[in-house]
């Protein structure tokens, strides 16, 4: 058994009831594509693989590809930076809307989900574990200070939840900020990506990237042909919206900004 290095800057998980209790978060059924994120040594993979044989595991540290092919001979791993996983090809290589799961690498969650959000339409549910401070932002609620690009976003396309916390010490080494489990359900009318939902996701950013400002010149910032906006948005800021809202105000400014 390979002992993780601390220089690897990765935390591994070490204690078999958070083990079971993330791999039971899942939803999928035996048959169902799941994909595993970052299996590491393995300690969730062969939880995994008794119920989903046919996984598949993407793991970007050669040594533990290479550890996972000894220890685990019928796991499909593949070394590859998950960065650039085609989501797409995948689903369709397995068959089905992919369930994801992973002890993910803290450093690029942002990234990952973005990336699945992307591939919304072959992706059924998304559970992983993450930085508690970066969960509380995905389910975080309007007019708080944690509501942002990643709650609207991630709002918009799923049923988000966060499942449970995770202390410091059921890894090794031991992180230095709480863990959290999140759920991602994607909605079955989540709107497919398009020129229109691009624009959501500027609108989004352009509002949030100064948040204490008004809609107003937030976004006359953001969009610098943008004349105005209606009294109903103008004085309002980032924070007060609903997904709903930002997606009502994307589509008004898809139609003013055409013209
Ligand atoms: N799942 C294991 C566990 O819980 O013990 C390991 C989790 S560790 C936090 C993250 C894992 O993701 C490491 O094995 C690391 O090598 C892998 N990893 C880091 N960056 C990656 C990337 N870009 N693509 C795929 N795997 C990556």
């Amino acid at each position: 058994m390979i002992q993780p290095k601390k220089s690897l800057g990765q935390n591994f998980l070490r204690d078999p009831n958070t083990i079971r209790k993330i791999a039971a978060s899942l939803d999928a059924k035996s048959g169902d594509a799941v994909v595993e994120i970052g299996p590491g040594t393995g300690a969730m993979t062969s939880e995994l693989l008794a119920t989903h044989p046919k996984m598949v595991a993407l793991e970007v540290d050669q040594r533990a590809v290479a550890h996972l092919n000894e220890e685990l001979p019928d796991l499909d791993v593949r070394h590859q930076d998950v960065l650039t996983a085609d989501w797409y090809a995948v689903s369709e290589e397995l068959g089905g809307s992919l369930h994801v799961i992973g002890n993910l690498p803290y450093y690029i969650t942002s990234p990952i989900l973005f990336s699945l959000v992307d591939a919304r339409d072959v992706v059924a549910e998304v559970v992983v574990m993450m930085q508690l401070e970066v969960a509380q932002r995905i389910v975080a609620q309007p007019r708080t200070k944690a509501y942002g690009i990643l709650s609207v976003v991630f709002q918009r396309y799923c049923d988000v939840k966060l499942l449970f916390k995770v202390s410091p010490h059921v890894f090794f080494p031991q992180p230095d900020v709480t863990s959290a489990v999140v759920r991602l359900r994607f909605k079955a009318d989540a709107p497919p990506p398009s020129p229109g939902e691009d624009l959501f996701r500027q609108v989004v950013r352009g509002a949030f990237g100064q948040r204490r400002k008004t809609l107003r010149n937030s976004l006359r910032s953001a969009f610098p042909s943008l004349d105005d906006l209606p009294e109903e948005w103008a004085k309002r800021r980032a924070e007060e919206l609903t997904p709903d809202e930002f997606a009502r105000l994307s589509r008004y400014l898809g139609d003013v900004l055409e013209r």
